[in-house]
């Protein structure tokens, strides 16, 4: 097959979610449809119940699924699918959106009965911002919910999206008789008992025709026809191009437990969604179909076992062929390597490949050389944008807690942070160190990491930072930004690059101190333009 074509049948993205919405079912459903696994259940979820915040056996167990589900890639109809795994639990948002820079699309999955939910907002929020394409599913209509129309004006407005359905349903929860395919004019009907089969749907070119009345009664039959007419009314056709710009978002119904509407979705998402995207670059813009090879680190994984200390990095491939044994430049460190074994990803498998193409994920066995953002390049000096960081929300000052094992303590905090787990500050007055994290669990997976991989103690302190402002001042030499550096010298730190940053001790003082020096531009943010 032609470099054209390989690039031409890959299709990578990520379904985002609240929690129980359904993504790890529908996953598995998408995965039986290609065949890459034989049987329900071989999807793990990577969930983190709820209250598993002392729960180390839970952090483990989850670490170790989250491996095996961060890739997970079939072919189906002759098209590379990768999907590429986003944890759902909200302490793991920034994974979550760091995912999201490797992503050539996604799809939102929301509960019917639950509909647009908090993590749904965040994350569609950071999708709609980079324009990313976006599927909507409705899912769990085996179920009561809400309303479709009213459902879909709830999409639009609390997501600020606009929508048109594709599919739509006929009845719910108990009176779910099935789903009329707007996109492709069929019918699919609805029978609980067998479950795992798929019936085959029936077309339906022209409403009028009376067989619907046989198919599903004459009630339903009037709602449906009605129904189908105030959408032809009210929503706009359905156009390719605004969905690739990020201007228009489809909407699929079904059951992902039922795995009803499924395959509807799989049909239209293999013909609609992008290949391979280009992306942006600090010189240039990087078109995938160029020859030579360039990739950028997303997302670091940590070796389960102690004893390997090995990391696994996950490589998106945005141009060219990646080939196994051959030297590439890692840009950041200015040094070539060459990788011996580097994974590609099936199913929930992983095996060592000789070529990648791009938009596939390959992991690479790393000790330590990689963080994420990192860019692998032929040679060519250059660096991919828009692996940022986010303000966290918890800060603790750090503290080594054995003084014989400062220099494990040192490796072992450089690498979690390598690895996104959480933020260091260094403090520019006396060089203490603040961690900063997403969530609170994640100063116990780092106290309980350091111990087990790194034979380190750390203890905590508290500190009262509402949140880190990554300083832009218009004009580094100006007096403004010399007086706001003096005054504020106290809150000053560095981040893992050396940038400034300003540790914000509330919402006020934010607002106080971008009032008085309005040229020192502070963000949430740690990359901007
Ligand atoms: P995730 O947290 O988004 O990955 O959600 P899961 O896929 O783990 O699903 C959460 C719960 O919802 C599980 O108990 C599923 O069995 C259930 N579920 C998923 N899809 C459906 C559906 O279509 N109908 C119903 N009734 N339950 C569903």
């Amino acid at each position: 097959m032609s470099f054209l074509s390989e690039i031409n049948r890959r299709r990578t993205f990520g379904i985002i979610s609240h929690p129980d919405a359904g993504k790890t079912t529908l996953t598995e459903k998408l995965l039986l449809f290609g065949g890459a696994i034989q049987e329900a259940g071989a999807v793990k979820s990577n969930k983190i119940k709820k209250g598993a915040t002392s729960d180390f056996m839970e952090i483990e167990r989850q670490r170790g699924i989250s491996v095996a589900t961060s890739v997970l890639a079939f072919n189906y109809k002759n098209k590379k699918i990768n999907i590429l795994d986003t944890p759902g639990h909200k302490d793991f948002a920034e994974d979550t959106f760091r995912t999201l820079t490797a992503v050539d699309s996604v799809i939102v999955v929301i509960d019917v009965a639950k509909g647009v939910e908090e993590q749904t907002e965040k994350l569609v929020e950071v999708c709609r911002m980079r324009k990313i394409p976006m599927i909507v599913f409705i899912n769990k209509l085996d179920r009561e919910g809400k309303d479709a129309f009213d459902l879909m004006d709830e999409v639009e407005q609390k997501l600020g999206l606009k929508v048109v359905p594709l599919s739509f349903p006929i009845g719910m929860g108990y009176d779910f008789k099935g789903i009329y395919n707007i996109w492709e004019k069929k019918l699919n009907l609805f029978s609980g008992e067998a479950k795992l089969k798929v019936s085959k749907g029936i077309v339906f070119d022209d409403l009028d025709n009376p067989d619907l009345e046989k198919a599903i009664g004459k009630k339903s039959a009037d709602v449906l026809r009605e129904e189908l007419e105030l959408i032809r009314e009210v929503y706009p056709e359905f156009d390719r191009t605004e969905y690739l710009a990020g201007n228009l978002q489809p909407v699929f119904f079904g059951s992902a437990l039922n795995n009803f509407g499924v395959q509807e979705l799989l049909d239209c998402f293999i013909e609609i969604a992008p290949t391979p995207q280009p992306k942006m670059a600090d010189t240039r813009l990087v078109d995938s179909k160029e020859k030579t090879f360039t990739g950028f680190v997303f997302k670091i994984h940590a070796n389960m076992d102690p004893n390997h200390r090995d990391r696994l990095a996950f490589v998106k491939i945005v141009s060219g062929i990646f080939k196994r044994n051959t030297n590439y430049l890692h840009v950041k460190l200015g040094k070539k390597m060459k990788f011996s074994s580097p994974n590609a990803f099936f199913a929930e498998k992983k095996e060592i490949v000789e070529e990648s193409y791009p938009g596939d994920i390959v992991g690479l066995h790393d000790t330590g050389s990689f963080s994420i953002g990192d860019t692998l390049t032929e040679g060519e000096i250059l660096e991919f944008k828009g692996v940022p960081n986010f303000s966290p929300e918890h800060f603790r000052y750090v503290n080594n807690a054995d003084p014989m094992k400062a220099k494990q303590l040192f490796k072992g905090l450089d690498q979690l942070m390598d690895e996104g787990v959480a933020q260091l500050f260094t403090l520019d007055l006396n060089g203490r160190k603040v961690i900063g994290t997403v969530g609170a669990l994640q100063f116990e997976v780092i106290q309980y990491r350091l111990e087990h991989e790194y034979n380190a103690k750390c203890t905590y302190e508290s500190i009262n930072i509402h949140k880190a402002c990554w300083v832009d001042p218009d004009d580094p030499k100006n007096s403004e930004f010399e007086e706001f550096k003096r005054v504020k010298q106290r809150y000053l730190a560095r981040d893992k690059k050396g940038q400034l940053v300003f540790l914000a001790d509330s919402p006020f003082t934010v607002q106080m101190t971008q009032d008085k020096y309005p040229s020192v531009k502070l963000r949430f943010v740690s990359e901007f333009d």
